[in-house]
């Protein structure tokens, strides 16, 4: 136990740095250099040609799209964008790279300077984005049971965007925040659909530690191709832990390339510095510089879609709901989009944002399903709201209609009418019910009218299971009280 307290005690003199690295691949139809297609999961090599498979001779074209891409990326996470940009090949050999060069860019990226805002339990934190470059990307190496190793080409050559952070990230949370956020930007200006299992968003973390209160950087480690928010937080916080422990037992960290095992949930060596690439970089020859970039820059801030940040500003304002339920709407366009329509066509705000939330979502999780997918639509929850709110039915039996929705997509007024589900508010046959659920609970009248007042929530409970949750629950109290009072009077 005191060691225990020790240790913990000199964890917490320790602060984590953390500097990420992105690869993001572009929605662009075609990749980059040539005309090959860029959808996922094709037969291998299917979509390739000799510029891509790396020919001699051949030459590359630029995709324009990818320029614009990444240039609307810049402009919303706050870059700088150089008028002035060029290629550069970064030269190293592995099967799955036909030229032994990637075409990249090297000391004059296309966007630099920019931030990303997170919010941690409310407060707001700036993470600063050193560059973003274009690059193409590699093809995939598959190895098989046999005693070969086959060579996919299909993924060689589209174009990636590589996002690198300032080291401004201190924690594990910090750094899944900043994916989270960085995910869902991509996504609201279709640059990526940050599907991080296909490999389409993936992230390297670059993590040292020093003792709290110091400036300098330590010795950082790098851990490769993280594909998803919960790894990137596991990993980041088993090295953050592997890099204090060595310390403390009077070690140093060695600055070394990692790799995060999700099965044993450790990361491993991969190559240390002294094995580092030499990528001798050089301007690309084939590829003219890019100019006026500025230019184009103007063009593309005109058509920039409302941000994350701006639609939860106006969410806030406008809607008048807590942060917390702007945070998670906003966090996907869709999800935004749908609440949005709802409203438009007559929904409380709150009371939307609640059946979204709560409801809507949960049925969709537990789906692995999108908004998207989505059976309701929002005019279809508005009308359930309406049901509610004019007593048709039940807040309990809502619920029940709710669910038929959405197995469904029927409207929920025809729903109730086909299983019957309106509300009890006829007076005499509520009253029957009531008589009927007394009569048969002679011993919880008795303790009732010995002053057990919370016997009263138990008869509620009979009827409404008497009535299948139809009772309208304030005409149910009403009646109760008047008919417990009579009860107990009458028979004493
Ligand atoms: P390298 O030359 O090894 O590629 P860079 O300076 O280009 O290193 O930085 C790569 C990434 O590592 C960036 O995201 C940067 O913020 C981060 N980084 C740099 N130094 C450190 C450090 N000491 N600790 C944590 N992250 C770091
Ligand atoms: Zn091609
Ligand atoms: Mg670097």
């Amino acid at each position: 136990m005191i060691v225990l307290k020790k240790l913990i005690g000199e964890i917490m003199n320790y602060e984590a740095v953390v500097g990420l690295e992105i690869h993001a691949q572009m929605l662009t139809d075609t990749k980059i250099f040539c005309g090959c297609s860029t959808v996922f999961g094709s037969p291998p090599n299917t979509q390739t040609c000799p510029i891509c498979i790396g020919m001699p001779g051949v030459l590359p074209v630029l995709n324009k799209k990818a320029v614009e891409f990444i240039i609307k990326t810049g402009l919303a996470l706050n870059c700088h964008i150089s008028d002035y940009s060029r290629f550069a090949r970064k030269n190293y050999f592995y099967p799955d790279l036909p030229k032994n060069y990637q075409i990249s860019q090297y000391e004059l990226p296309i966007c630099q300077k920019g931030y990303i805002d997170i919010y941690i339990e409310g407060s707001m934190k700036r993470i600063g984005i050193t560059r973003i470059h274009l690059e193409e990307d590699a093809g995939k190496n598959i190895h098989a049971t046999g005693n070969y190793s086959a060579v996919d080409l299909n993924r060689a050559g589209v174009p990636l965007m590589e996002i690198v952070t300032e080291p401004d990230i201190r924690s594990p949370k910090e750094a899944s925040e900043f994916m989270r956020k960085l995910r869902t930007i991509l996504r609201y200006l279709d640059v990526c659909d940050g599907n991080m299992e296909q490999g389409s968003l993936r992230c390297d973390a670059n993590v040292s530690v020093r003792p709290k209160g110091e400036s300098f950087l330590g010795t950082k480690t790098e851990i490769k191709n993280i594909n998803s928010f919960k790894f990137v937080e596991k990993a980041i916080e088993y090295e953050i832990k592997r890099q204090i422990s060595i310390i403390q037992d009077g070690g140093k960290v060695i600055q070394e390339t990692r790799l995060w095992d999700p099965n044993s949930s450790i990361t491993v060596s991969m190559r240390s510095k002294e094995e580092a690439h030499d990528y001798r970089y050089f301007p690309e020859p084939d590829l003219p510089p890019l100019v006026n970039l500025s230019i184009i820059a103007e063009e593309i801030k005109k058509d920039l879609p409302e941000l994350p940040d701006q639609k939860r500003q106006r969410f806030i304002e406008q809607y008048k709901i807590p942060d917390y339920d702007v945070d998670n709407l906003v966090s996907d366009k869709s999800l935004a989009k749908w609440f949005e329509e709802a409203v438009d066509v007559g929904g409380h705000p709150k009371a939307v944002a609640n059946w979204i939330l709560s409801e809507l979502l949960k049925l969709l999780n537990s789906e692995n399903k999108s908004i998207n997918d989505s059976l309701i639509k929002p005019k279809q929850l508005v009308s359930l709201l309406k049901l509610i709110e004019n007593e048709t039915i039940s807040g309990k039996i809502a619920k029940v209609v709710f669910e038929e929705m959405y197995k469904t997509g029927k409207d929920p007024e025809k729903l109730i009418e086909e299983k019957g589900l309106f509300q009890i508010k006829d007076e005499d046959s509520l009253i029957r019910v009531i008589d009927e659920v007394i009569f048969k609970n002679p011993k919880e009248l008795e303790r009732f009218k010995a002053g057990e007042e919370k016997l009263f929530g138990y008869f509620v409970g009979q009827i409404m299971k008497e009535t299948k949750g139809k009772a309208n629950p304030k005409l149910a109290n009403e009646l109760l009280r008047v008919r417990l009072k009579y009860h107990s009077q009458n028979e004493s």
